[in-house]
């Protein structure tokens, strides 16, 4: 699948938000000589800021997709519909499920992760599956369903408080509850705000049971204490896992399989391979699995795959210390955290969608 022209191929594997950045500038890549071929499975990447929002009918459907198979075609790139099993980095070529083979000048890998299910139960990542969520609990089938979240950090808080809503909205008559392994709510984040969650969580009628770690069975979670809770719809969010690709390929990894990545967000297998958001292990430690790291890293990607095929000095990533995430809370409100600092209320919501918002428009 190499092109028959001279001019280097700079493969984007994934489409995340760490790749952004360059796909946007595909025709720019392209004026300076390089080709660009985006592999993904899906045409569209879902904008994880916004994705509760679709649960609640807060934000249409279509508003969180980021069409990035047109972003690269736009650009005069190319789009390889597929998704990457095996990398050979010393011949610098992808394979894919399929069995094609997608040959790379240099790479940036932006995979992602995923939450790890069990049981019949929905990962609430890839954020794509929340639509799926929205469209069964409104089936004219759902009646009153029982749905279990098993996971009680921000991801899970959030989707939780969002299912509760669209439930009331709709008039299903459904319940929620959420079971968390630890004795608290939002593990890293400061007391205040896992306080006003914990409030807002029983205020929007969720059962909330923590300190009970959750097996999941088909139709079911089993307690520790024996407990077996029947659902409807188990959603898991009990943590993400990066794909496996990189540990497969001999790759050097983190503990958990994640690409492992120096400061130039490079791969010391191979000075051509890159590597940005959840799916990295960054200089072999896990950044907290965050878009806004993932975003941040997109400009350092863009200039280094460049350079190191132009052989010019790489740029360094400096992970921010402090960062802002804005949990939507389901009731017109936002809980804004940064550091030790916590703000609930419009406000937060407000700036919560204007960021998300432009950003979204920034790729459309
Ligand atoms: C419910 C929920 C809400 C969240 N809200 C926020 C928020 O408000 N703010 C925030 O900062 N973070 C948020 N996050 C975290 C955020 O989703 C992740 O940190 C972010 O998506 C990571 O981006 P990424 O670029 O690593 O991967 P992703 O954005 O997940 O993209 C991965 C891409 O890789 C593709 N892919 C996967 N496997 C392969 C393969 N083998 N071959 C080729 N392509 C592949 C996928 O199709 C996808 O396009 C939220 C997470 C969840 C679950």
């Amino acid at each position: 699948m190499r092109g028959s022209s001279h001019r280097p191929t700079i493969v984007l594997a994934g489409g995340g938000h760490a790749n952004l950045f360059s796909l946007r500038r595909a025709a720019e890549l392209a004026r300076r000589g390089f080709d660009v071929v985006l592999v993904d499975p899906s045409e569209h990447l879902h904008y994880s800021g916004m994705a509760t929002g679709v649960v609640s009918g807060a934000h249409a459907p279509s508003e969180n997709r980021i069409g990035i198979r047109r972003l690269v075609e736009r650009g005069g790139g190319r789009f390889v519909g597929g998704r990457v099993a095996e990398v050979l980095y010393r011949e610098r070529a992808l394979v894919l499920e399929d069995g094609r083979v997608v040959p790379y000048d240099a790479v940036s890998f932006c995979l992602g992760s995923e939450a790890c299910g069990g049981g019949d139960a929905v990962p609430v990542k890839p954020v794509a599956n929340l639509e799926g969520v929205r469209n069964r609990l409104l089936s004219p089938g759902s009646g009153a369903a029982r749905v279990l979240l098993v996971g009680g950090g921000a991801a899970g808080c959030e989707v939780a408080v969002n299912v509760a809503r669209l439930m009331r909205d709709s008039g299903s008559g459904g319940e929620i509850t959420v079971v968390e392994a630890g004795p608290d709510l939002l593990p890293t984040s400061p007391q205040r705000a896992r306080r006003i969650m914990l409030e807002r969580l029983r205020a929007g009628g969720v059962g909330v049971i923590l300190g009970q770690k959750a097996s999941l069975r088909p139709g079911a979670a089993v307690l520790e204490d024996g407990t077996r809770l029947e659902a409807d719809l188990i959603l898991a969010a009990t943590g993400v896992a990066p794909p496996q690709v990189f540990a497969r390929s001999g790759l050097a990894t983190g503990d958990d399989g994640s690409l492992w990545v120096n400061r130039h967000l490079q791969n010391p297998n191979d000075e051509r391979i890159f590597g940005g958001g959840d799916a990295v292990a960054y200089r072999g430690t896990r950044l907290p699995r965050f878009g806004v790291f993932a975003v941040h890293q997109g400009p350092v990607l863009y200039r280094n795959l460049q350079a190191v095929l132009r052989d010019e000095p790489l740029a360094p990533y400096e992970p921010q210390r402090r960062y802002l995430y804005i949990l939507d809370l389901g009731d017109a409100t936002g809980l804004a955290i940064y550091g030790p600092l916590t703000l609930r209320g419009r406000l937060p919501l407000r700036l919560k969608h204007k960021i998300d918002k432009s950003f979204v428009r920034e790729y459309g």
